[in-house]
C-alpha cells in the first residue's frame, strides 16, 4: 500500500510498504523522493524518518538538480549515425584512427589486449571482456581526442582490474595524469565526457 506525504518543504513523498524491507529505506531518482518501509513499521515512523533525514535529502536533491544543469547547459550533439552507409564510413574511420591509438597506448603502458572490435551502440563508451578484447564505440572519433583516451585507458586498465575497486581507479587516476601531464584526472575526464551524451 502505498501512501502520499506532503512535506511542507519537500513536497509529495511516496511511501510505501514493502514485505521484504528489513529496514526504512530513502531513496531519491531523478528528484523524486521514496520511502520504502516494512510492514510493521508505521506511516507515522517514515514521516519522523523523513524528518530526520531532511538536510541529506536537501543536499541530494540540490546535487542532482546541479548535475542535470550541468548536463543540460554542457549538451554537445553526436552525429546521427542513421543509413547503412554512414555507418559504415564511421566505421572506417573508427578503425583507422581508433586502433593505432589504442595499440600506441597499450604500448606505452604495457598493457596486452587480445582483439579490438568497434561498435556501434548507445550503451557504453567502451568495455573490456574477461577474454581481454576490448570494444569501443564508434562515436569515441566524433570526442575531443583527449576524451576518446581516456575512454581507452580506461578499458585498458580493466585488463588489470576487471571492476571498478578502489585499485582500478587509483591506476586509472595515475595513468591518465601521466598520459595528459597532469592536466587530467579521472574526475576531470568522466565530468567532461558526461557532456556527451550516448542516445
Ligand atoms: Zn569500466
Amino acid at each position: 500500500m502505498d501512501k502520499i506525504y506532503t512535506h511542507r518543504d519537500l513536497g509529495e513523498i511516496k511511501i510505501s510498504k514493502n514485505k521484504r524491507n528489513k529496514h526504512i529505506r530513502l531513496s531519491i531518482r531523478k528528484e523524486e523522493i521514496r520511502v520504502s518501509i516494512p510492514y510493521h513499521v508505521s506511516y507515522n515512523r517514515a514521516i519522523e524518518f523523513i524528518a530526520k533525514n531532511e538536510s541529506w535529502i536537501n543536499n541530494t536533491l540540490e546535487k542532482q538538480k546541479n548535475r542535470r544543469e550541468f548536463i543540460a547547459e554542457h549538451q554537445n550533439v553526436l552525429p546521427v549515425l542513421n543509413t547503412k552507409k554512414e555507418i559504415e564510413n564511421a566505421r572506417k574511420e573508427a578503425k583507422l584512427i581508433l586502433e593505432p591509438r589504442l595499440a600506441n597506448i597499450a604500448l606505452k603502458y604495457g598493457f596486452k589486449y587480445n582483439r579490438v572490435c568497434i561498435k556501434n551502440n548507445k550503451s557504453n563508451w567502451g568495455s573490456c571482456s574477461s577474454k581481454k578484447n576490448i570494444n569501443l564505440n564508434i562515436r569515441l572519433i566524433y570526442l575531443p581526442e583527449i576524451l576518446a583516451d581516456s575512454v581507452m585507458i580506461h578499458e585498458l586498465v580493466h585488463l588489470h582490474h576487471m571492476n571498478h575497486g578502489p585499485r582500478f581507479h587509483k591506476e586509472l587516476d595515475r595513468l591518465l595524469k601521466d598520459y595528459t601531464n597532469n592536466s587530467y584526472t579521472e574526475e576531470r575526464a568522466s565530468k567532461e565526457l558526461l557532456e556527451w551524451h550516448l542516445y
